[in-house]
Order: C-alpha cells, then sequence, then structure tokens
C-alpha cells in the first residue's frame, strides 16, 4: 500500500483528468490569459453556487482577506476580532491594513467562541472575522445579532469552508464580505494560487476588482494605489471543472469523515463534534490527544503521514511578538495547538487506506 500520506492532491486531479487537461488546452489554445472569459465565467458560476451577489477573482486567499479590510476602510488605528487559533493569514489579512486584531477563544467546535466576544469589543472595533475553521460553518446566529448591536463589519475567512452552511446558508453570505482561498489543498482546490471574495454590495465589488488590477477600471486610467492580484484565466478554467464536481467531492469526504466518526473508538484521543444547524465540509478532520507526539510516532512507525493545524498560534508566533500578547493569554487556543491532530483525508482515499487507518488508530 506504501505509506499514507495527510493529503493527496494527484487523486483529486486523476478522477477528472481528462476534463481538467481539456480545459488546460482549451485555454492555452485560447490565447488570452488574464481577465477573459474563464475568470468572467467563474465569477458567475461560483456566486451562483454560493447564493451570492457578486464574485471578484483575486490571487489568493491571502489577497483576498487583506483587500476586504482595504476596501472596506479598516486599517490603523481600527480593532479587528478573529479567532486566537486560526491560520495566520487570517491574521495577516488583518495587520497588513494596518488594524489590530484582537484574539478571542474558541469554542469546542474549533470556531471563535461567540459568547466571548462582547467583552472584547471597545470604542476602536470596527469588525468581526470569522473563520470557519476546517470546513465547519461557525455560530453565526450570535455573530450577526453582535455585529448588527454594535455596528460592525463582518468578514468570513471561508479558506477552509466552500459550500458549508449554517442553517441552511452558505459561508461567505453572512457578512459584508466572504474571502476564500484556491489554494490546491483547499476543498475547492486550483493548480496554483488563486483566491476570491464574494459580497452582496455593488460597491464592494467594483472597488474590489478595480483595487486587483492596479487601481483602475478602464485602462491607464487609475483611480487608486491599487495592487496585481488577478485570478489567471488557467486557473479559473480549472476551478470552474471543479466546481461542477464540488458537491460530489465532498459527499465523499462525508462518507469517510462518517466511518471515522463511527469507527474510531480509542479513550487516547477525542473526534471532532457537528455543531447542530451547522454543515461540516471536512476540510479537516481533527482529532485532540493528550498523547499527541506518541500518537503521531506511533502512526508514523506504520506508515501513516498527519499534519498538526496549527503548532504555533498567531499571538505566539516571532511575527506578531510586536502585539505583545503573552503566552498564557488565550489558554484554549494554547492547548488546542498542544493537542490538534490532522489525520489522513483526501478525496480518492480507498476503502483498504481508510480501513487502514481505522484499525491502526484503534490500536493506539
Ligand atoms: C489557506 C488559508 C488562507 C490563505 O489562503 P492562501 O490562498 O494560501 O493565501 C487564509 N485563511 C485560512 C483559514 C486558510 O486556511
Amino acid at each position: 500500500m506504501g505509506k499514507i500520506m495527510p493529503n493527496r492532491l494527484d487523486r483529486g486531479f486523476y478522477k477528472y483528468q481528462a476534463e481538467f487537461e481539456a480545459k488546460a488546452l482549451e485555454v492555452l489554445r485560447s490565447g488570452w490569459y488574464i481577465l477573459g472569459h474563464e475568470v468572467e465565467s467563474f465569477e458567475k458560476e461560483f456566486a451562483d453556487y454560493l447564493g451570492a451577489k457578486h464574485c471578484v477573482g483575486l490571487a489568493s486567499g491571502l489577497d483576498a482577506l487583506w483587500i476586504a479590510f482595504r476596501v472596506l476602510g479598516i486599517g490603523r488605528g481600527d480593532e479587528v476580532i478573529v479567532q486566537g487559533n486560526t491560520y495566520i493569514a487570517s491574521v495577516m489579512g488583518i495587520t497588513m491594513n494596518g488594524a489590530t486584531p484582537i484574539f478571542v477563544e474558541p469554542d469546542e467546535y474549533f470556531n471563535i467562541d461567540a459568547a466571548k466576544i462582547e467583552s472584547k469589543i471597545t470604542d476602536k472595533t470596527k469588525a468581526i472575522l470569522v473563520v470557519h475553521l476546517y470546513g465547519q460553518a461557525s455560530n453565526m446566529s450570535p455573530i450577526l445579532e453582535i455585529c448588527k448591536k454594535y455596528n460592525l463589519r463582518l468578514v468570513e475567512d471561508c479558506a477552509q469552508s466552500h459550500g458549508a452552511k449554517y442553517n441552511g446558508q452558505q459561508t461567505g453570505t453572512f457578512g459584508d464580505i466572504g474571502c476564500f482561498s484556491f489554494y490546491p489543498s483547499k476543498n475547492l482546490g486550483a493548480f496554483g494560487d488563486a483566491g476570491a471574495i464574494i459580497t452582496n454590495s455593488d460597491k464592494i465589488a467594483i472597488d474590489t476588482k478595480i483595487f486587483r488590477n492596479y487601481g483602475s477600471e478602464k485602462r491607464y486610467y487609475n483611480k487608486v494605489v491599487g495592487a496585481n492580484s488577478r485570478l489567471d484565466e488557467i486557473q479559473a478554467g480549472l476551478l470552474r471543472v471543479r466546481l461542477k464536481h464540488l458537491d460530489e467531492l465532498a459527499q465523499e469526504k462525508e462518507k469517510i469523515c462518517g466511518r471515522y466518526l463511527s469507527e474510531l473508538n480509542n479513550k487516547k484521543f477525542v473526534l471532532p463534534k457537528v455543531r447542530d444547524g451547522a454543515t461540516h465540509i471536512w476540510h479537516q478532520f481533527v482529532i485532540r490527544s493528550k498523547y499527541r507526539d506518541e500518537l503521531i510516532k506511533f502512526l508514523d512507525d506504520h506508515d501513516i503521514g498527519t499534519i498538526i493545524h496549527y503548532p504555533i498560534p498567531p499571538h505566539l508566533s516571532e511575527a506578531y511578538k510586536y502585539l505583545n500578547v503573552k503566552e498564557g493569554t488565550l489558554p484554549i487556543t494554547e492547548e488546542y495547538a498542544k493537542t490538534v491532530l490532522s489525520i489522513p483525508l483526501y478525496n480518492g482515499m480507498t476503502k483498504e487506506e481508510q480501513d487502514y487507518i481505522i484499525r491502526v488508530m484503534n490500536e493506539f
């Protein structure tokens, strides 16, 4: 069987090889590679899929976060509330604009603990950045109430939640802007870097389109100092292929995780939980264990690879020393960083691989 890797992007490619190859050739032969038919079509199809008015393709998920706060006018002197246990790019989207992240502890579903937000609001608070971490929708009802009560902007980091819903509504459509990454390992993954924002606001969509293209709406007439953050035609084309299969890819992962949830039974680790009213698209299957280091070694000895998402929370990383958020300030976040472990999960995982992972994990 060979070593089982935490992820296998090649399997996702070979599943639809003929379609991907046909699309790649079509774009290569078209002679048009930046901001054309494929990007426009993908933007329309992805917005429709989510039930949003606009999608604007960008170069990466981090760019989507950075540009989201930029077009909302959030920057120096402003505070943005975000969960402590996120991927560091969420926080960089805030700080690249000069704004300050204010960290809130996660709940037992690994998402922001809505009950702990209000005490962090000050007169500098401008927005909440909700991260639907690992693929599960966050607890949106109380968060929406808080945004309304304090007149805050709501931005969603959906880099891991393509297609996840809360009370039947797609993540990314609750707030002002939903930010997506199509990094190859994401549930809707490209074959290189790619990202997008979605929004129901005409103004935000136009401002984002201007910003991504040197600040110009009309060629050589520049309104603002923008960036080059365009989604490539070839990536957009390949994303259109994957988007057509996104629901069936999600069902396949749901089945694998259903087996993990019902067949893994070892008291040495805790399984992830799904919130009532939320759906989980299983970007990662994240367990927690006090014996994590031994478990990693045991699995590795049995040719099963794992990853930690994430070993160092943003507030303790060297990059954010300047924020001066000391160790011990976010005990739950820090505890998660010491105990979480992502086990292998990918489209195209064979039954034999699933059986083996379940058997070995139960033997630990
Ligand atoms: C992947 C990811 C990002 C960054 O996306 P890139 O496309 O890699 O820039 C941001 N936030 C979260 C939660 C992510 O998982």
